[in-house]
């Protein structure tokens, strides 16, 4: 049991104002594995102020000088990731086989990019009779999801410490023991006190109190289209900058000339990994109406064939969802799919066999799913597969597009070039061309409802910039 009773503020272990507390639960196990602080307005008021005063000291740092504080944070992240994939398996569920290669190596890299990337980040141009300056935004939230918790902190994180930007963090609370590693980390590394500061609590009492906070200049949420909803509408009174990342319903498109065996593999494997809780995954597989019932049989056996289970267990591919919540939000879904008409071809409502706790779903494959059909159109997050047959490629992309998401995708052809054409007339941030794998200088966010702003590489370091032209003589 990890109790964290502190809140990281001001470079020091605050006891919040507030009594109330927050429990963490093992999902595999339902067993309660840590309690946090449930902060409250005050917490916030005090962790915000402390992120004001540190500005302009943090801000004028030269860059030589934070990019070598990332790389002490990075360094103090690798020491410390097997502790990280132990921490974040047991709160979140995911395979500790999958969380070591996964959710404790990116958070490093990311601190680790922003560390080589700063120094020779152009921070000056001259256009005109103009130098065209770039300032950081001032004091961000950063507001975080469960599903790769450290992940999508280090992505904000970093690169709002890199551009001279301070921050207050607000995770996950479902997840959020890692963060307290994190700060442990950044406050071992030297970070000034008030450049990060950690405040955990609830979205509707610490994230919209950070939100609509007229101190904070932005506003950075990775999460539901709901709470992105929200968020933009408590910031808009202070007329702060908002960057969010949201959902997505990522279509993998497989034109009549791929590798059939290959494409349905690999949207297979990416469409479950984390039990379906991933913002990009390819939830939707288009496929050619004349190959759809070999395509659809091939990604039911392949579901069928993934490991569920216990997270610590070497074998298991598929780990429990993230809370007893979730696991029924994802079964509602399951039943509105059969009552809808798809055909339902691996998985289901039931348990998998063995499992009598534990939040865990059968990896569930539906085939001839209606493009308009709900478990076509919404985010699950959870591990559910649509096969949607397509008359032609123009069709095809049709149906990619014709949802409120636009996060990413996938293109499958023997022709690269082809491929390459089909993606480009897909509206979403991030398209995988023949399984082109993640890279982490990319920049990674959505069109449409998926968000607005972009993380990782120099386009995530933009994010937290301000241009100012000093007019010169002419
Ligand atoms: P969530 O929206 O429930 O919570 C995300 C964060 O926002 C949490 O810290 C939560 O406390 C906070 N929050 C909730 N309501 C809030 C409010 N009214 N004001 C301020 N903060 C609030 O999402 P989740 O269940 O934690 O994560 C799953 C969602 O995140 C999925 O929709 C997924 O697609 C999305 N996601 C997107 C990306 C991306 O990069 N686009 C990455 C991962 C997850």
């Amino acid at each position: 049991m990890t109790s964290r009773t502190h809140l990281y503020i001001e470079g020091d272990w605050i006891a919040p104002t507030g009594h109330q507390r927050i429990t963490v639960q093992c999902p595999a196990s339902e067993a309660i594995i840590g309690d946090i602080p449930a902060g409250t307005t005050d917490d916030v008021n005090a962790a915000v102020k402390a992120a004001h005063r540190a500005f302009p000291a943090w801000a004028a740092t030269p860059a030589g000088e934070r990019a070598a504080i990332l790389a002490r944070i990075q360094a103090g992240l690798e020491e410390r990731a097997e502790e990280i994939a132990q921490l974040i398996t047991s709160e979140m569920g995911m395979p500790l086989k999958l969380t070591r290669r996964i959710q404790a190596i990116l958070p490093a890299a990311s601190f680790g990019m922003y560390a080589k990337l700063l120094p020779d980040f152009p921070l000056e141009e001259s256009v005109g009779n103009s130098r065209v300056l770039r300032e950081p935004v001032g004091v961000v939230a950063c507001i975080t999801p469960w599903n790769y918790p450290l992940h999508q902190i280090a992505a904000k994180v970093a690169a709002a410490l890199a551009a001279g930007c301070t921050v207050v963090l607000k995770p996950s609370e479902l997840a959020p023991l890692n963060a307290f590693v994190l700060a442990e980390i950044i406050h071992a590394a030297g970070l000034p006190a008030g450049v990060f500061n950690l405040v955990t609590g609830d979205g509707a009492t610490v994230g919209e109190a950070l939100a609509g906070h007229p101190e904070v200049d932005m506003v950075s949420l990775t999460g539901s289209t709901r709470a992105g909803k929200r968020v933009s509408t408590v910031a808009a009174n202070s007329v702060k900058r908002v960057a969010l990342e949201l959902g997505g319903k990522s279509p993998s498109v497989l034109l009549d000339d791929a590798d059939l065996a290959k494409a349905v593999k690999a949207t297979v494997a990416n469409c479950f990994l984390n039990s379906g809780q991933n913002c990009n995954a390819y939830t939707r597989l288009l496929v050619p109406e004349e190959v759809h019932d070999e395509a659809a049989a091939l990604a039911a056996n392949l579901a069928e064939g993934l490991a569920v289970g216990d997270p610590l267990d070497a074998a298991t591919r598929i780990g429990p969802l993230v809370s007893a919540e979730q696991r029924e939000a994802v079964l509602d879904y399951i039943r509105v799919g059969i009552r809808e008409g798809a055909t339902l071809l691996a998985g289901g409502e039931e348990r998998p066999a063995g499992f009598d706790k534990g939040h865990y779903i059968r990896p569930t494959v539906f085939g001839r799913v209606d493009p308009r059909a709900t478990i076509a159109q919404e985010e699950i997050f959870g591990p559910v597969l649509a096969v949607i047959p397509y008359t032609d490629e123009a069709h095809a992309v049709e149906i990619a597009n014709n949802t409120i998401y636009g996060l990413a995708g996938a293109v499958w052809s023997a022709d690269d070039a082809r491929a390459e054409r089909v993606a480009r007339r897909i509206r979403a941030g991030q398209i995988d061309i023949n399984g082109g794998p993640f890279n982490l200088k990319a920049p990674f966010g959505g069109f449409k409802q998926s968000g607005h702003g972009r993380e990782l590489g120099r386009y995530g370091l933009e994010e937290f910039l301000e241009y100012k032209a000093l007019q010169l003589q002419s």
